[in-house]
């Protein structure tokens, strides 16, 4: 579900012309549409009214300040794997108490600065890092709340660079484990065990792999609260969206549509889930990204060039890898249509990046409305693991973000100034 649909010829965030934006703002682009994240954080955070829970944005997916507050304003939690997402969730009026900070590598610096913080649980991945924990809230004169991620082992179905519940993955600790590595946390006088975590992977299309790892972890988290008097179970993110076909006829109609009947919805997914966590009695955390922020945003590109060989028909546009890396690196499909839709046959296509990379593409071989240079192109769904995941590599700027409510447009980053990818280097004095 989203915001971006035709009016007229002219492909719209909401009540704005794409069109208008790139040739403000110039391009690639980044365009996020605040009514589509915010519809998405309620249509979650309704459908689990049943029982006590905390819908936690996954920063990772789309650190925006301005995407960060929207959602804080209408009381999301938080789930961050850094220091530096702390610092930017407080930096735009998140609130500390309700984040849950992940990850496998935690530095003493960053559990020192969440500790002083006050976050809701350190979401551990192993006893070396709850040692860790215990030292650092030891020196600090705290109690640490932490939850122990578990490792279900349990199949998702997804990409195998973003399946993260089964035992060839470096995350969690292993189910057979748990209740050992919690029994000795137990005696770390600076822990308090506040709850247990799982995540199991990340664009997970269909209920079935959440049910399994719910209903499999059930008895041991009931015991564990038992024990430990555990408050909650987060139940982790990696509800999938729909990126083939993105471009539906208008948000009303989409939930309707074939696509959304094939995919998880927020119903279907507190359908089944809701009735298992009830009778838990614990709060429930979420730590949604990809379904909060993909569908919300696009990145806007211009047609540099079109380039013909024998067999091929290159679109060049000014957006390569380091904008958008999905298709590169987990080979992801992209939808791309026309900003300003015009009538016409198809054309076998590939669009391209600048980058000197063979992988520097977006498709390869779709059929495209045939474009000319100047043209502006609109990748859809890139608001999760899109600009938060850009680089300067080949000493390109990163690009521009505009955030769009109604009828208004804003400029949330400007694009970065080229000077200032080499600002902070220096030739060795010696090369002076
Ligand atoms: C990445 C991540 C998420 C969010 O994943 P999505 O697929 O974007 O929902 C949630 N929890 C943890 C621990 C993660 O690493």
């Amino acid at each position: 579900m989203h915001y971006f649909h035709y009016t007229g010829n002219r492909l719209c965030c909401e009540g704005v012309a794409v069109e208008t934006l790139a040739r403000k703002f110039g391009t690639p682009l980044y365009v996020y549409s605040q009514r589509t994240l915010e519809e998405h954080f309620k249509d979650l955070d309704q459908a689990l009214a049943g029982v006590e829970h905390l819908v936690c944005f996954a920063v990772k997916s789309n650190s925006n300040l301005s995407v960060l507050r929207a959602l804080a304003g209408l009381g999301s939690g938080f789930d961050i794997v850094s220091g530096g997402e702390l610092q930017r969730v407080i930096a735009a009026g998140g609130d500390p108490r309700q984040c849950a900070f992940a990850g496998v590598g935690k530095t003493e610096g960053e559990i020192e600065y969440a500790l002083r913080q006050g976050v809701y649980t350190f979401n551990a991945e192993s006893e070396p890092e709850l040692e860790r924990i215990n030292r650092v809230a030891a020196r600090l004169k705290k109690q640490a709340p932490v939850a122990v991620r578990v490792n279900p082992d349990v199949e998702a179905h997804t990409h195998k660079k973003i399946t993260t519940g089964t035992y060839e993955n470096k995350f969690g600790v292993a189910f057979e484990e748990i209740e050992g590595v919690y029994a000795r946390a137990s005696k770390l006088r600076h822990l308090r065990l506040r709850g247990l975590q799982m995540h199991i992977g990340s664009q997970i299309t269909e209920v079935a792999p959440f049910e399994e790892a719910v209903r499999k972890v059930l008895p041991l988290v009931t015991r564990l609260k038992e024990r430990h008097g555990l408050e909650f179970l987060s139940i982790g993110g990696g509800l999938g969206i729909v990126y083939k076909p993105a471009l539906a006829s208008g948000p009303a109609a989409w939930w309707r549509s074939a696509a959304a009947r094939d995919i998880l919805t927020p119903q279907k997914y507190a359908a089944r889930l809701v009735p298992l966590l009830k009778p838990l009695g614990l709060r429930i955390l979420l730590e949604p990204g990809r379904f909060i922020s993909g569908n919300a945003g696009i990145l806007v590109t211009r047609v540099e060039y079109v380039k013909r060989t024998g067999r091929k028909n290159f679109l060049i546009v000014d957006a390569a890898m380091n904008d958008l890396i999905r298709p590169a690196f987990y080979e992801a499909y992209h939808e791309i249509v026309p900003v300003r839709r015009k009538a016409g046959a198809m054309v076998s296509s590939d669009v391209v990046g600048p980058i000197c990379e063979s992988g520097d593409f977006f498709c390869q071989d779709r059929p495209l409305p045939k474009a000319r240079e100047g043209d502006y192109l609109a990748l859809m769904s890139a608001g999760a693991y899109g600009f938060v995941m850009a680089s300067s590599y080949n000493t390109r700027s990163l690009a521009a973000e505009v955030m769009v409510k109604g009828n208004r447009a804003a400029l949330v980053r400007p694009r970065q100034p080229v000077e200032d990818i080499w600002s902070g280097e220096a030739a060795a004095p010696w090369l002076k």
